[in-house]
């Protein structure tokens, strides 16, 4: 007898190569397979007579084939077989290329479903590889049919009928995850409804209560997973941190710190004097002021006789932080040190010294702070700057060289709070929602091309006023001319500098460009010896140039508004009035409504929430870094309803059972579900 554990193979007509092709999905056993949703379902429950085909709709037939099927080789590899097929109401003509069985196996006088799309006029009407099935069948045709996601070596054909032969096998021995008195409290389906459902539904109805069911579920099991990683972590005990007086670390600083930033480190002091080690992500805009926060939790190390190690995901960026910490720092007797790739050997040997004798309180640098042979004394405070940039394993890389030390994760990147839960796991967030006084906003503006020539003049009156301009290039598809990014740059750098600005020192960098080659452009930028840089998105990433006061967008329908508000915090962080300009010949209504919220507003948390109703959360999703188990069918641009019930439902349980000693078939689904997770933390 067949199991959930039962290998695919078990499926008659799957064997060693079709298996293979199905691990490509990651389907390997019997439960992998019935766990393995549509993407989307097609209504084919509609038969239509052959006259009422509309030419471009998909439709079904019921016809008989009137004369036997005929088979022509166009060329080598070009095989046609061709038929008639009739109705009481007309005839269609139906091509199958390729497809030489279809000769026998279409008899004259027979009748069968054809699914397809309809071609050619109301005079002839024609088919070109339709799906066939007999009279009567129904795994096809007449219902409401999934479409998987596939991969080459699988068929939609194939998949409808393994995962109908794994229901038939193993749908009752599907155990539950859900707590009964949960699944009755929220109204929920049974399981074995859910999995039948999902895939063959029988009507509208039966699809939506199957898909609310396994969407609750899915979110219910990731819910109580984070809980139960946080949970999980505070049972270490690290010495804790307190007894600092902080006002001797604001008292250096030329400004006051704004209300989030004091919440935040608020929020940071709390985690650090509790004993346990604190795992926190800071949230906050583009020059919200992340780095002081940081630099607050780092002087509350030092003071505590902790290191701190700070990295950052460039040299550049971890040069600009050390060049605006060390200051601060030394004048308050704390030893700072960069630590990068390209240091010379001597220098790097005397800083490994001091950092493992414990001379040396911050190290701030790249991933070079976690080579192998860098040992610190006595490493307590972990910061990542990331910009989405590392790892959860990079992460654990750095904090594996201190014993339990304190996490604290600065992103730049806005997000919906409903999502941040699930995509930075089991960090605790605290939000700087509030800009230093005295910002300037960005004036941003979205035109058509026709505008260009306008455009370029306007660049070159704030280069001749000295500012610098970034030129974002038009990110490069498939089907555009330019097939890769580095000519797609390169020829619209050419282009800026042969025919529009000859005037000016124009550069550029792509993402093909070695990391050394692509900072040393960016580090001239940086010290004002270009004018113009043109590059595709890789200065999002957090470049300070205060004296950049204007950026375009080329193809601005190209970029989430996220990537889009990131971009923009490339300007306006020095004292002059800054300018955002976005271009797109794309008249659709929802890019105009999109690119229009850039022009409103300049607040990146708004945005991303209007990014989430717009778009989804895909591109949120797309930055991840966390390793939780990805979503098989909640989809959290929709689903934010059940996903609060599920959460709520989580608590609850939690509350009454922490340990889910009396729920152990959701315990065990939990552990199955985040088992990669502990594994890349750990
Ligand atoms: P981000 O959040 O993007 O990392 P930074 O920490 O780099 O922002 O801060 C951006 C700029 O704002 C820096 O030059 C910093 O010195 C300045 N800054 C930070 N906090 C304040 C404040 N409270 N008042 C005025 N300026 C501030
Ligand atoms: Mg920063």
């Amino acid at each position: 007898m067949a199991d959930l554990q039962t290998d695919v193979r078990y499926i008659k007509g799957i064997g060693e190569q079709r298996a293979k092709a199905l691990g490509k999905l990651h389907i390997a056993t019997l439960r992998d397979l019935i766990s393995y949703f549509p993407r989307s379902y097609e209504d084919r429950r509609e038969r239509k007579a052959i006259r009422e085909l509309q030419e471009g709709e998909s439709a079904c037939v019921e016809a008989m084939v009137a004369a036997p099927p005929t088979h022509s080789r166009v060329r080598k590899g070009l095989e046609l077989v061709k038929l008639r097929a009739v109705d009481n109401t007309g005839t269609l003509d139906i091509t199958f290329f390729n497809q030489i069985y279809r000769k026998d196996s279409l008899r004259a006088g027979e009748t069968y479903t054809f699914y397809g799309k309809v071609e050619g006029t109301a005079r002839r009407r024609q088919m070109v590889n339709p799906l066939v099935e007999r009279e009567g069948q129904r795994a096809l045709t007449g219902r409401i049919v999934p479409i998987y996601p596939l991969t080459a070596g699988v068929t939609q054909t194939l998949l409808i009928k393994a995962i109908q032969q794994g229901l038939e096998a193993c749908r009752e021995q599907l155990e539950d995850p859900l707590p009964e008195e949960i699944r009755q409290a929220h109204r929920l389906c049974h399981i074995s409804y859910a999995y039948d459902q999902i895939h063959f539904p029988a009507s509208d109805e039966a699809l939506s209560i199957a898909r609310r069911r396994l969407v609750f579920e899915e979110l219910f099991l990731l819910a109580i997973g984070l809980k139960t990683l946080r949970s999980q972590r505070t049972e270490v005990a690290v010495p804790p941190c307190t007894g600092t007086d902080m006002e001797a670390f604001y008292g250096k600083l030329s400004f006051s710190l704004t209300g989030a930033q004091r919440r935040a480190i608020g929020e940071i002091s709390a985690d650090m004097a509790s004993g346990h080690p604190m795992n926190r992500l800071v949230q906050g805009d583009v020059g919200s002021g992340k780095t002081m926060v940081a630099a607050a939790a780092i002087y509350l190390a030092a003071r505590n006789g902790l290191q701190a190690a700070l990295m950052a995901p460039t040299e550049i960026l971890a040069e600009q932080h050390y060049r605006s910490l060390s200051p601060l720092f030394e004048e308050l007797g704390i030893r700072c040190a960069l630590l990068t790739g390209s240091l010379a050997a001597k220098t790097r040997r005397s800083i490994l010294t001091q950092l493992s004798a414990g001379e040396i309180q911050l190290a701030i640098g790249t991933h070079a702070l976690i080579s192998d042979d860098v040992a610190y004394a006595n490493l307590g405070l972990v910061v990542t700057d990331e910009q989405h940039r590392f790892g959860v394993n990079q992460r654990s890389a750095l904090s594996a060289k201190g014993e339990n030390p304190h996490l604290l994760v600065m992103s730049a990147t806005p997000i919906p709070r409903t999502l941040s839960l699930m995509i930075y796991g089991d960090l605790d967030v605290s939000i700087i929602d509030e800009l230093p006084p005295g910002r300037q906003r960005v004036d941003t503006f979205a035109v058509t091309s026709d505008y260009r020539q306008r455009i370029y003049a306007f660049l070159d009156k704030h280069m001749e006023a000295g500012r610098q301009v970034y030129m974002i290039c038009p990110l490069v598809e498939e089907n555009d001319a330019f097939p890769d990014d580095r000519k797609a740059v390169t020829a619209y750098a050419k282009h800026l500098q042969e025919e529009v600005f000859p005037q000016r020192r124009i550069a550029f960098v792509h993402g093909k460009m070695k990391p050394k080659e692509k900072e040393a452009v960016m580090a001239s930028f940086a010290a004002g010896e270009t004018n113009l840089l043109v590059s595709t998105t890789v200065v999002e990433v957090g470049v300070d140039v205060p004296n950049a006061a204007v950026i375009v967008v080329e193809n601005a329908e190209r970029f989430g508004l996220s990537q889009l508000h990131q971009l923009r915090g490339r300007v306006g962080r020095g004292p002059h009035k800054s300018y955002c300009i976005l271009i797109s010949d794309n008249r659709s209504e929802e890019t105009r409504k999109r690119l229009r919220v850039m022009t409103k507003t300049n607040d990146g948390f708004r945005i991303a929430e209007e990014d989430l109703r717009l778009r989804g959360p895909g591109d949120f999703f797309g930055q991840r870094q966390h390793g939780l188990p990805a979503l098989k069918i909640a989809d959290l641009s929709c689903d934010i309803a059940l996903l609060k019930e599920a959460q709520e439902a989580a608590e609850a349980l939690l509350r009454e059972d922490p340990e889910l000693t009396r729920h152990p078939l959701t315990a065990r689904r939990i552990a199955e579900l985040f088992a990669l997770h502990r594994n890349t933390l750990n």
